[in-house]
């Protein structure tokens, strides 16, 4: 196992004065599969249960991807959070059946050169739907409330900028007729941990792990505080943050997904799949937690 790009770089930096629980997911490898204290269940949801009511939910996104795109409606969705919490695994399950020309993913790379010398905001405004289309984005213009931030890959001044302009882009979105959904996917430290460590020894999943995500492991409470800060400055009436308690991954796809569904009034909607998400689980930056 010594060829893995990061073999052991995670053990080796939680060794030294960790909390009982980090020590506790070290010890085993990342296999331990409890919960934190502080989340709301003490189990994850069956998978019986999970499959279900996804199958469900699956047949009203299909329900409304032809809405969509009969009435030209654009919807853009955004996917914030730390490193492995759950991003790229929720947008896979809206994504599963649907027509990718219509449920179209963005994910964008680190700015080049020429990107870096553009408007912020311009790369994104490229990849804003059109009629017709929902767009998922993998990461967002928030990067620079958060990560470039705490890497120190904006500068204190480029950050001021970003949140004065914030406000006055969303709300041209908004007015613009086109719906924003502002997901933060929010992942406990153990929980975070037990990803990494699952992600450093399986082959499908290393692709996954990269240096940010490594040095981000020290960086945890300068991510705490730009969160907090993201949230105090980019969460108002037009354009609100709703957040989802990712730990238990299940739990958080079926209740993004109801989100979205409940904020449009497509066709042919039934109300008896599309419930109100458990509000354990989705919520305002009030059930956020460091
Ligand atoms: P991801 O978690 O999206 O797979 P990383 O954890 O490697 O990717 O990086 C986190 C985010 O930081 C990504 O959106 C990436 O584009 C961004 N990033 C990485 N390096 C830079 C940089 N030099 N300047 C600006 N953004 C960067």
């Amino acid at each position: 196992m010594t060829d893995l790009p990061f073999d052991g770089a995670i053990t080796q930096f939680y060794e030294q004065d960790s909390p009982d629980e980090i020590r506790r997911a070290i010890a085993d490898g990342g296999k331990r599969d409890i919960l934190a204290d502080d989340y709301p269940y003490d189990r994850r949801l069956r998978h019986a249960a999970y499959a279900a009511d996804l199958q469900a939910l699956q047949i009203e996104l299909a329900k409304l991807q032809a809405d969509v795109k009969a009435t030209g409606k654009r919807i853009a969705v955004l996917f914030e959070g730390r490193d492995a919490a759950g991003k790229g695994g929720t947008i896979k399950r809206f994504r599963q059946n649907m027509n990718p020309r219509v449920a179209r993913l963005v994910a964008l790379p680190a700015p080049s050169n020429r990107e870096k010398s553009e408007w912020y905001f311009q790369r994104y405004v490229e990849q804003l739907p059109a009629g017709g289309e929902i767009v998922l984005f993998d990461r967002s213009w928030y990067n620079r409330g958060v990560v470039e931030h705490v890497f120190d890959f904006c500068t204190p001044e480029e950050r001021e900028r970003f949140f004065g302009q914030l406000p006055a882009f969303e709300r041209m979105l908004v007015d613009e007729g086109i719906l924003l959904v502002k997901f933060w996917l929010t992942v406990g430290r153990a929980e975070q941990l037990r990803r990494f460590l699952q992600r450093e020894k399986d082959p499908l999943k290393q692709w996954k792990l990269s240096w940010v995500d490594i040095e981000g492991l020290k960086r945890w409470d300068a991510y705490s505080a730009a969160i907090r800060e993201t949230f105090a400055r980019s969460h108002n009436g037009h354009a609100p943050w709703t957040v989802i308690r990712s730990d238990d991954k299940r739990r958080a796809r079926l209740a993004a997904i109801r989100h979205v569904l409940s904020l449009v009034d497509y066709k042919g909607r039934s109300d008896k799949v599309v419930t109100a998400p458990d509000p354990l689980i989705c919520g305002g930056p009030e059930i956020w937690t460091p």
